[in-house]
């Protein structure tokens, strides 16, 4: 599992997150959710090691990462604007993460063409991402972050960027995507309906606290 505890991030004098403390099982969906500023962000940002904390730990499968490098964890992430590599071709960049880990060709081609099938982006490996829709974009960024097999993967508004037409239709695929996985998923959103039919814990933030956290049916029947 996936455990935050007493976790405390500071940006310069500012305290982004204050004390938070959440455990999530394995192979569960959590969605992190609040209004804007919060310090949603942030949370998956230390998770994934791209920011220090200022108290507390993450741990992942008992491991203690706080002071692991981001490039040494388990954990993979969807930033909120995809960050595709623009050079790079689809392939290239779903490849790119197993190249930085010294995987070797032939088990990289065959991880790769086994994601670009899993998120049925076989037919465009060659293109760039300025050539790709926005649900493909999120697909390739899904197929990248997910190339490292990891323990942990991190989505920051995976629908924000998408046509409001596209977002329904998206939200399943994504369901059904993360649901064939493995992994601890994490997931910010702002957006109640997508924490609620995507999640098996919403935690709910404010200013940087937690102030509510439980399964959708529970957070459903609060008053
Ligand atoms: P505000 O103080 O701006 O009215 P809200 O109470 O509407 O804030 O909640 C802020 C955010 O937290 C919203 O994005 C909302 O979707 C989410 N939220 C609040 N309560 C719940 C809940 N019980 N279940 C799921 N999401 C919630
Ligand atoms: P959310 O993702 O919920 O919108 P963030 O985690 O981005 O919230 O931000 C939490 C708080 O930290 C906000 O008050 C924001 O202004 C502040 N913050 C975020 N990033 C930085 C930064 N790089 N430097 C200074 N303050 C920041």
């Amino acid at each position: 599992g996936l455990v935050i505890d007493d976790l405390s991030v500071d940006y310069d004098s500012t305290r982004a997150v204050s004390g938070l403390s959440l455990h999530v099982p394995d192979g569960q969906t959590l969605a992190i959710v609040g209004p804007s500023g919060c310090g949603k962000s942030t949370v998956l940002r230390t998770i994934a090691g791209l920011t220090r904390p200022a108290e507390g730990r993450v741990v992942v499968g008992g491991r203690d990462l706080t002071h692991v490098p981001a490039s040494a964890r388990d954990v993979g992430l969807v930033p909120q604007n995809y960050a595709l590599f623009p050079h790079l071709s689809v392939r290239g960049n779903i490849e790119y993460g197993l190249k930085a880990r010294g995987v070797d060709k032939v088990a990289r081609r065959e991880a790769v063409d086994r994601l670009l099938a899993f998120t049925e982006l076989t037919p465009l490996a060659q293109r760039r991402p300025s050539q790709l829709s926005g649900g493909q974009r999120q697909r390739v960024a899904l197929a990248r972050a997910m190339a490292i097999e990891p323990s942990v993967l991190l989505l920051d508004e995976p629908l924000a960027a998408l046509d409001p037409q596209l977002r329904g239709a998206m939200r399943r695929q994504l369901l059904d995507l993360l649901g064939a996985t493995t992994s601890i998923n994490v997931i910010v959103t702002h957006d109640r309906h997508e924490a609620l039919s995507m999640a098996d814990v919403v935690a709910v933030m404010r200013d940087g606290r937690l102030v509510q956290a439980g399964s959708p049916r529970e957070l459903w029947q609060a008053p």
